[in-house]
């Protein structure tokens, strides 16, 4: 007798689809996203690689593992606060909260009570204008970079802005503020030198041309020595002499000074110094979503809120309720990181130590994200073998550990405490599968 082909015992794809499990996963999944699933399964049969029998319990385990989004949650053992690779800000539990209420219909850019449309974020501007009762004015577009663009071609396209070398910066992934301003038609009038910029050499600069000039804080080096920059207060009394706008780009996002970080520069103080434009981010130091913050003089404000590049560069709905509520609610994540306490640090890093048996040593944390740039975070950190990083990784919860001089280090910095015990399990199991795969290479 013939034998019967196994590939003819493969189940059929409608089989497969009405299967409980799938046609649940049909209702969160996309159809052809299952259907593509069923496909690769029937498909590894055909070639042999799966007996047919395993068809069906193949399936049902890739389809419960399957997701809609394939971003995954990460604990972030770094003790790097602002993480670019980790999406910056975790939001705080009031920023969920406006994100997921914005998620449906919201009014964004509507007056409830007559009707009309309204200011679009007036919410998150009123918040802002709030919390830095200094500006008269703000606007929210895209990101920092955005807010940049947007006010250098406002007041300086076709024209020159002023700028020091010392602040002509590139803030990451290859990105120069210089490429990105003079992509907008503004020409650079550079002064000064890389180390020493002196108010004579922006006085030098002015004139008829000049459409605005900008002060960049350089958030991601530092230039020690001999050095010399022009504070924005001596700054803004030249720029009002001549009546030509003064930009101060900030980068980090701080509102009002934050006395654990003496040298980052806020919001309120450079606008108090007499800047008329200031520049920062939503998602670095404020702890919020991805925007960018532009507060200042009314007339200003107003110019660029009307310029039509304001358009293609606005925030979405989701941005402006996370922003809103980042400002106006409890403290963000990002915050509590910067001032977790050191001894609690200890205490969380030793009781995990303690259960894991392995040593803890100190670890300075960073800011990280293009801020205060070479200032330690003191604290503490677990030290595991360097062959752990990947398999945390790659584990549930994914853990994200600093690998440093040939170690595996897990500060606690920035997860938080009700998280301990999940890092706790991540690395059991991977020092578990370490040890195994040691075994196997010994034996
Ligand atoms: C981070 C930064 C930017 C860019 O802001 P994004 O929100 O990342 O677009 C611009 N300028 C400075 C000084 C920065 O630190």
């Amino acid at each position: 007798m013939d034998q019967v082909d196994p590939r003819r015992l493969i189940p059929r794809t409608n089989d497969l689809l009405a299967l409980p499990a799938v046609r649940e996963a049909r209702t969160r999944l996309n159809e052809r996203v299952v259907r593509e699933l069923v496909r690769k399964v029937q498909e590894q049969a055909r070639r042999g690689e799966l007996a047919p029998g395993k068809v069906e319990p193949a399936l049902l385990a890739a389809v419960a593992s399957l997701k809609a989004t394939t971003l995954r949650p990460v604990l972030n053992a770094t003790g790097v606060i602002v993480h670019t690779n980790l999406g910056r800000a975790p939001l705080s539990a009031a920023a969920v909260e406006a994100l997921v209420a914005a998620s449906g219909y919201v009014d964004v850019e509507l007056d409830l009570a007559d009707g009309s449309r309204s200011r679009r974020g007036a919410g998150a501007r009123a918040a802002l204008l709030a919390a830095c009762p200094a500006a008269e004015d703000a606007l929210v577009v895209n990101n920092g970079a955005a807010a940049l663009v947007l006010a250098t071609t406002a007041l300086a396209a076709g024209r020159e802005v002023v700028v020091s070398r010392g602040e002509l910066v590139e803030i990451g992934a290859g990105f120069r503020l210089t490429d990105l301003m003079e992509s907008t038609g503004a020409v650079l009038h550079e002064v000064g030198t890389t180390n020493r910029t002196h108010l004579h050499d922006y006085a030098g600069a002015l004139g008829p041309d000049t459409g605005c000039v900008l002060k960049v804080h350089p958030s991601n080096f530092r230039v020690d020595g001999f050095t010399s920059a022009v504070p924005i207060d001596e700054l803004s009394r030249l720029t009002a002499a001549h009546g030509i706008p003064l930009v101060a780009d900030l980068g980090s996002g701080l509102l009002a000074p934050d006395p654990y970080l003496p040298d980052e520069p806020d919001v309120a103080s450079a606008l108090a110094g007499g800047a008329d434009v200031v520049i920062a981010s939503g998602d670095k130091l404020l702890g919020g979503p991805q925007a960018g913050l532009l507060l200042g003089r009314k007339e200003i404000i107003s110019r660029l809120a009307r310029h039509p590049l304001a358009r293609a560069v606005r925030a979405g709905k989701l941005a402006l309720a996370a922003l809103e509520a980042t400002v106006a609610g409890g403290l963000p994540p990002v915050v509590e990181a910067l001032h977790a306490d050191v001894e609690q640090l200890r205490r969380r890093t030793d009781r995990l130590a303690e259960a894991l048996g392995v040593p803890v040593e100190a670890h300075d944390g960073r800011v990280g994200g293009g801020g205060a740039p070479g200032f330690p975070l003191p604290g503490w950190a677990l030290r595991l073998p360097e062959g752990i990083a990947g398999r945390l990784r790659t584990g549930h919860p994914a853990v994200l550990p600093r690998v440093h001089d040939g170690v595996c280090l897990i500060d606690l910095r920035c997860v938080p405490p009700t998280d301990d015990d999940r890092i706790l399990d991540a690395v059991r199991q991977a020092l578990a599968t370490l040890d195994v795969a040691d075994a196997g290479r010994a034996g």
